[in-house]
């Protein structure tokens, strides 16, 4: 079985969100049954292309034009990285200053034609195409019209759709004729992600709840509508992680946390981070490794916030991207010296550094399809606290392994930091929690033969010979 993944983040190469973490681990695992699982995503400045990269001497030519591609097999599988200079070699990887880039629908636009001749390019024919998001939700669509191999597209989060107006239609390599609510029409607009809804062999998402969430009103943003009529409801495939790379016990970026005796693993790490970030040491400290986005409910923390200080909570966050948020934790920072730190970047040993030193680990979003940052918080003995939405209440289980509040409202909040603090104040309680926690499977391993099946489904279903579907 040979499974293409086309998406626009993969670590280790390029990490903007839990998206990478997906591409660049789930490959592994279905490595591990025997699949044949490559990627092709855009060479960026951020890729930094000496280890281990080589020009392949080939070039795909998609929408009128000859991209030269590399490859790569440091993720421990090939990737190939789709060359374009004057699209991809710049300072961000979607844009720059909270902006996505004006010319997005050109960028992503090639990356989602390039998955489908690169086959030809390379001498491997995949069998399934893996779609990862918007960016490359219109391969879906270039497949079916095609004859193009089946495609599964997985959707990570609902909120970004990529809309463009009709003018984008040519840099998408698409034509008028598509502009259909059948297809990618959607209020007037090009809508790529509806398009790769409507024109996937099957869509999914990364939790069994979104899954659900996703064909309400509430939670559908627009689509919902669009994903309850399809012929089969979305799957809901819980992510995994790739737990080499998110090992407490093994990861050099921190002093080491072992299930056996978590405390004293942790109580280093603390001292460490606490120095790190100027924060007084003695009170309970809760972390957050997080986008800047109103999803996230960053902003629920700095209105709970007078509470957390009052129950001895200080908090360490780490995150970049929405400036009107960033500017309200600067200011937060700013007037609770010793008790609030603020780390404006995107710093991976950072990150590893809170989940390893903090007691707490706060995720109150507004909504999550699955979340990563609570299982490694999880795995590395920070006992989350999360609004139960999506999969942080299909991966949080309320006072077994962390505390989970029902709205996304700072009393709701201040008061599921409280249960937490509480039990966190019992050495033998905080023991048990820490280890039930640490004890979880997150393996990829169910997970990816769930997909391996939905694959083979897709095979099996696939018509014999292309041709428009
Ligand atoms: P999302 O994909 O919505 O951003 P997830 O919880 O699925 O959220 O995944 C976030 C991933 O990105 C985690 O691996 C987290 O550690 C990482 N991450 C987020 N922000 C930062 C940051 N500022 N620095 C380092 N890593 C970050």
């Amino acid at each position: 079985m040979k499974v293409l993944f086309a998406a626009a983040e993969l670590a280790p190469l390029v990490k903007v969100g839990g998206l990478a973490d997906v591409t660049g681990s789930l490959p592994l695992a279905l490595g591990r049954r025997g699949l044949d699982v490559r990627a092709i995503l855009p060479l960026y400045r951020r890729f930094v292309p000496s280890e281990g990269t080589t020009g392949l001497g080939r070039s795909v030519r998609a929408l009128g034009r000859e991209c030269p591609v590399w490859r790569t097999d440091r993720p421990g599988f090939p990737v190939y990285l789709l060359q374009a200079d004057d699209l991809y070699d710049r300072p961000g990887v979607y844009g720059e200053g909270g902006q996505g880039y004006a010319d997005n629908d050109r960028r992503y636009g090639l990356l989602a034609a390039v998955a489908l001749e690169l086959g030809e390019a390379i001498g491997w024919s995949p069998d399934v195409l893996h779609l990862h998001d918007w960016h490359t939700a219109a391969a879906a669509v270039h497949a079916r019209r095609r004859g193009g191999p089946p495609s599964l597209l997985t959707i990570h989060n609902l909120a970004y759709q990529g809309v463009f107006p009709r003018e984008s239609l040519p840099a998408l390599g698409l034509g008028e004729e598509l502009l259909v609510p059948e297809v990618l029409e959607h209020h007037g607009q090009v809508n790529l992600l509806k398009g790769g809804i409507l024109s996937a062999d099957r869509v999914g998402t990364v939790s069994p709840t979104y899954a659900r969430e996703i064909c309400t009103p509430a939670f559908g943003e627009g689509l919902d509508g669009v994903l309850r009529a399809l012929p089969e409801p979305p799957l809901g495939i819980l992510n995994g992680l790739d737990l080499e790379r998110w090992d407490p016990a093994a990861d050099s970026a921190v002093a080491p946390i072992r299930a056996a005796d978590p405390l004293s693993g942790k109580a280093a790490n603390k001292e460490r981070l606490c120095r790190e970030l100027g924060l007084k040491s003695g009170p309970v400290l809760a972390g957050m490794v997080t986008r800047l986005a109103q999803q996230k409910g960053v902003d629920l923390v700095v209105q709970a916030l007078p509470r957390l200080l009052d129950a001895g909570v200080s908090v360490a966050l780490l995150g970049e991207g929405d400036p009107a948020l960033a500017a309200a934790w600067e200011a937060a920072a700013r007037d609770h010296p010793g008790r609030v730190a603020f780390s404006r970047a995107f710093d991976d040993a950072l990150a590893r550094r809170i989940y390893a030193g903090s007691d707490l680990f706060l995720v109150p979003s507004r909504f999550e399809p699955c979340g990563l940052t609570q299982m490694i918080a999880l795995r590395y003995g920070s006992v989350p606290v999360v609004r139960r939405t999506g999969g942080l209440g299909d991966t949080v289980r309320e006072g077994e392994d962390g505390f989970v509040f029902e709205d996304p409202d700072p009393d709701q909040l201040a008061e599921a930091v409280g249960r937490a603090v509480g039990a966190l104040a019992r050495e033998d309680r905080r023991r048990i929690l820490l280890q039930r926690g640490m004890a979880r499977d997150f393996s990829w391993d169910a997970s990816a033969g769930r997909y391996h099946e939905v694959y083979e489904g897709l095979v099996r279903c696939a018509p014999q010979g292309g041709g428009e579907r």
